[in-house]
């Protein structure tokens, strides 16, 4: 008997901890179906989607580096938020064999950051200009965001991505300059992987920051950064990793296997998986 799958690809593939969270929710609902890794490289990712658009039990694939932007032409047609975002983490076959891609990166953004964010005129800081920030921008709009700007090491891509989030000041900002500039409430997000095992800490001296600001990390390993330590440490409101990576995840499921997942207890069982 054929069954339902669904695939994580990517270059590497095997750190991904995806497989983890739909086969839980997979199991939690008594679904059948898989979920797997799968290693593609670029110069492979044409061939696997040839071959995978034939393959009826497919259900699609989530996207990781370094294919979240390279995949966008191969597809047969883009969700329209995927679009704008110029990035793809998610590829859902239709019945016909059409490949459609969507972005719920910006699901796993808004999600986590709508639940705690209470007021309408908050101001993100986003630190990073790569795949994760661009999600980053439309991500914490729709979590309720009122304003952003853009912080980044390389100066061009800040400037880059402030224009795409319409920042006030029209232009990116250096990570040296970021202190807080804006009279109403503050979002930070690290878009970075700043804070990773082995890599500097974000530079950023939260001290100096309002008592209502929320802390949004996306690195999950380890799932306590020095910006998350320091934000606790201060009594700040933060959001780890696993939020997003939770988040996210969720809303692919639902489009792979047709049901939402459980989402009961603020997915602590699911958490103690992860960080088993
Ligand atoms: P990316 O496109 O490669 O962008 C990397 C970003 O990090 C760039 O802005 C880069 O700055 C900056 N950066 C890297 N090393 C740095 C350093 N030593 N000092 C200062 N800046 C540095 O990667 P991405 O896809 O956006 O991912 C960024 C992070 O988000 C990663 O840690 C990834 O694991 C995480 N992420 C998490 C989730 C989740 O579900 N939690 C989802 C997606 C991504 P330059 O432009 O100057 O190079």
């Amino acid at each position: 008997m054929s069954l339902p799958y669904a695939e994580v690809i990517g270059d590497p593939i095997t750190q991904s901890k995806s497989p983890i969270i739909h086969r839980h929710w997979l199991q939690a609902l008594g679904l059948q179906g898989d979920y797997r890794h799968a290693h593609v490289t670029a110069e492979g990712l044409e061939a696997f989607l040839a071959t995978r658009r034939d393959d009826a039990d497919w259900r699609g694939c989530n996207v990781t580096m370094p294919h979240k932007q390279a995949i966008m032409p191969l597809l047969d047609a883009l969700d329209p938020l995927a679009e704008q975002v110029g990035a793809v983490n998610t590829v859902v076959r239709g019945e016909d064999g059409r490949l459609t891609g969507y972005n719920t990166d910006v699901d796993g953004v808004a999600e986590p950051l709508s639940a705690l964010l209470s007021r309408q005129d908050a101001h993100a800081y986003i630190i990073g200009a790569g795949g994760a920030a661009r999600a980053a921008i439309f991500g914490v709009s729709r979590g309720g965001a009122a304003t952003t700007s853009i912080f980044n090491r390389t100066a061009h891509k800040a400037d880059e991505l402030a224009v795409l989030a319409r920042a006030p000041s029209g232009k990116g900002h250096p990570l040296a300059d970021l202190i807080p500039t804006e009279s109403n409430s503050h979002i930070i997000v690290n878009a970075t992987s700043m804070g990773m095992g082995g890599q500097n800490p974000v530079p950023v001296d939260l001290s100096r920051f309002a008592a209502d600001t929320i802390v949004f990390e996306m690195v999950y390993a380890p799932l306590e950064t020095p910006l998350l330590a320091q934000a606790r440490a201060q009594g700040l409101r933060t959001i780890d990793g696993l939020a997003m990576l939770i988040g996210q995840g969720a809303v692919a499921f639902e489009k792979f296997f047709g049901a939402p997942p459980p989402r009961d207890n603020g997915d602590a069982a699911l958490r103690a998986l992860l960080t088993a």
